[in-house]
């Protein structure tokens, strides 16, 4: 069966060679815009792609306000200190992530605590999030406190995994209640809505990536989405070393950070956002081929949410059972057809094994039997 779907992928990326996870394409204006930033010398903190990016992303996604920033992990971590995370708080997010999550979390003095992932959407189950604090947490005054350790939890940061939306209606909820932030780790999700709604742009603060691996690229880079005005405006000024502007003084008016996207980054990020919707409709037509592909065999595909219209970032399926997937994994890496398993579960890394967790059960289940497949948005399709 391994063998069969390796052919099928063959067939689908029509090459004998080496076919990636997910690949960038440049097929537009990127050679030009970037050859314009270094025409221009503006290729750092100053230029007017970050602005040109910035109103772009804001257009696509609807976002008050959208400030962009070196990388996905810098965004997380201006959205969690503008949510007022602090030193001895708590953060609670999914088992199953990427680590920058959790790294911002650790970075700024705080804790993860793990929750676990919906089969509806492989991101934050809303149940479990609930359960979690039902069993760990108690709402006083002052806001929702951890009962063991009587730290502050601030925050929940749930992720939209392979860019299938989380049940943002339903977090919403359990965020409201127990009085916490709402800060959506978007960084798959670009191009991914919640009924009608971006992704990133429920929460008070949403954070975007675009790595080289990403639905589009800036070679590194991200995005604070921002719900109000004002925090943008905060968020801008955080990522630019809370620099006052003056025609020649240097002041600063509090300790911040040096996260904003230089201008040649930009470049690229303009001229990949014209392709945006090309690639969008090329990755649901990829989606396609895998989901007819694997309808009636023993995998499972995962297709989007009902709520939702995912992005399809990266293409997956759930095996029966864990040697299906180790057989899977090995055959189709042997043969040159990159596939992954997901992450190894956050509380498996040393750094956060001792972080506090809610039950995990269909975390580990997706650890053993999910394999994510080649993805890259290619132009070829029938
Ligand atoms: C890619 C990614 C990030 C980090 O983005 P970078 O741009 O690589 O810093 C964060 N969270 C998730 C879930 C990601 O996939």
């Amino acid at each position: 069966m391994a063998k069969q779907v390796v052919e099928f992928i063959r067939e689908l990326f029509k090459t004998d060679g080496f076919i990636p996870l997910h690949a960038p394409t440049f097929q537009g204006n990127e050679k030009r815009y970037v050859t314009n930033t270094i025409d221009s010398t503006f290729v750092s903190s100053v230029g007017e792609y970050v602005d040109e990016f910035e109103r772009k992303l804001e257009q696509f996604t609807h976002s008050e306000k959208v400030v962009a920033t070196v990388n996905g992990t810098s965004a997380l971590h201006t959205s969690l200190y503008l949510a007022g995370v602090a030193t001895g708080d708590m953060v609670i997010t999914q088992a199953l992530t990427f680590v920058a999550t959790c790294n911002v979390i650790t970075h700024m003095g705080a804790e993860p605590v793990f929750v676990d992932v919906s089969p509806v959407s492989l991101g934050m189950c809303p149940h479990a999030l609930d359960e979690y604090l039902q069993a760990s947490a108690r709402l006083t005054e002052t806001g929702c406190i951890h009962i063991a350790t009587g730290k502050t939890i601030k925050a929940v940061v749930p992720m939209h995994t392979f860019g299938h939306p989380v049940e943002l209606e339903k977090l919403s909820a359990v965020c409201d209640k127990w009085h916490l932030v709402l800060v959506e780790d978007a960084a798959e999700s670009l191009g991914s809505y919640y009924q009608d709604k971006h992704t990133g742009t429920v929460g008070a603060f949403g954070a975007l990536s675009f790595n080289g691996n990403k639905i589009i690229t800036t070679g590194g880079g991200g995005a604070v989405l921002c719900k109000r005005k004002e925090d943008g405006v905060r968020a801008k000024h955080l990522t630019t070393q809370a620099k006052v502007p003056h025609p020649y003084e240097f002041y600063h008016d509090e300790a911040a950070f040096n996260f904003r996207m230089p201008n040649i980054n930009a470049a690229l990020g303009c001229a990949q956002m014209e392709q945006l919707p090309v690639f969008l409709a090329n990755k649901r037509r990829l989606a396609a081929h895998y989901q007819d592909y694997f309808e009636n065999t023993q995998f499972q595909f995962v297709k989007e949410p009902s709520y939702a219209r995912s992005n399809y970032w990266l293409n997956a399926v759930i095996c029966p059972d864990t040697a299906t997937r180790n057989e899977l994994l090995t055959t189709t890496n042997d043969a040159g057809v990159m596939t992954r398993p997901v992450w190894q579960l956050m509380h498996r890394l040393p750094m956060f094994a001792d972080a506090d967790r809610g039950e995990l059960t269909y975390s580990e289940y997706l650890e053993g039997h999910l394999v994510n497949l080649p993805s890259s948005p290619v132009t070829h399709f029938s």
